[in-house]
């Protein structure tokens, strides 16, 4: 029988570690808080504040909204960023990415603090995430998914990986967190030849593609884990995965549904983030 993995469970586990971490920062006289920057008002990037600020308020870390106008002019917004970035009452950052289109995010990511940096924008800290070293901050989805197999105790050690993405914000990252677990990784893309057999091969398959259900039951080994990063929304309007749940269940030992799955731990992560970032600083005090 397949085990459902719940976001919900994973973020309940990291929510009370946050909390006596919090407690202890605070203790001491640190208020740990998170800026988050939006420009515009995307209603994925508010829906996405919503469930962060809610989740920050649990676990007791400040949250700071900081919004732009869509049509900000680039010198207007690189000095506003600029003031969150030099703020010493901010310990971390999220910046709604992307950006309105007459916006160039590359400043910003030369600037950012990678201390601040809550969502692996720096090259500092994505160069940390490819050499394995964990000081730094990855990509919050990325993060999600290795603290999924944490809690359900899949140890990637030894296991034969396939990752369905190679973005820098899932699927590359990812990779990299699982090589460093000692995992084999295979990654694969638009140009991949035989998607379906190199899926099926995999211990442990994570989709993040951003193709609704295009993970089929013929792409799925028996007993194998299922992680499924996709959101997308299919033909019926309905919220669905890259994976079709349905179809794979039975075949899969582990399998996370979309939603309330992978998407659901994501703001935990971010959590951990700035009370890492604030752990930090206040031991620099
Ligand atoms: P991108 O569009 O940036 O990347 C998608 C990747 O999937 C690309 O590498 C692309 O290959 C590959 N791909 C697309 N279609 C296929 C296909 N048919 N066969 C094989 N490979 C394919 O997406 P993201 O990485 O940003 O996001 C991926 C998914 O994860 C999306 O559904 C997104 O909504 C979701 N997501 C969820 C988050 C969460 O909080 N849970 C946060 C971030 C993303 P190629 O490089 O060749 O084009």
């Amino acid at each position: 029988m397949s085990i459902l993995m719940k976001g919900a469970d994973v973020a309940n586990a990291m929510k009370e570690d946050l909390i006596s971490r919090v407690e202890c920062l605070k203790e001491k006289g640190t208020d740990p808080c998170l800026a988050i920057v939006r420009v515009g008002a995307r209603p994925d990037d508010v829906s996405y504040e919503r469930g962060a600020k809610k989740r920050m308020a649990a676990i007791g870390i400040e949250c700071r909204i900081v919004e732009l106008p869509e049509d900000i002019p680039q010198d207007e917004f690189i000095r506003e960023f600029g003031k969150v970035n030099e703020d010493p009452s901010v310990h971390g950052i999220l910046l709604f990415r992307p950006l309105p289109k007459h916006l160039d995010e590359e400043p910003i990511k030369a600037m950012i603090d990678p201390e601040k940096d809550m969502d692996c924008m720096s090259p500092i800290n994505i160069a940390k995430v490819f050499a394995g070293d964990e000081t730094g901050y990855a990509p919050c989805t990325a993060e999600a998914v290795m603290e999924m197999l944490d809690y359900y105790q899949i140890d990637p050690k030894g296991k034969n990986v396939t990752v369905v993405g190679r973005s820098m914000v899932v699927g590359k990252p990812l990779s990299m967190m699982l090589l460093k677990k000692h995992a084999t990784i295979t990654v694969c893309h638009t140009r991949t030849v035989d998607l379906p057999g190199v899926c099926a091969k995999a211990d442990i398959l994570v989709a993040a593609a951003g193709k609704a259900r295009m993970i089929t039951e013929n792409m799925v080994g028996e007993g194998a884990v299922v992680a499924d990063v996709g959101i997308n929304v299919d033909e019926a309007g309905n919220l669905c995965g890259d994976v079709d749940f349905d179809a794979v269940e039975a075949k899969t030992s582990y399998i996370s549904p979309v939603p309330r799955g992978v998407g659901s731990i994501t703001t935990s992560v971010l959590a951990k983030h700035v009370v890492r970032a604030a752990e930090r600083r206040s031991e620099m005090k």
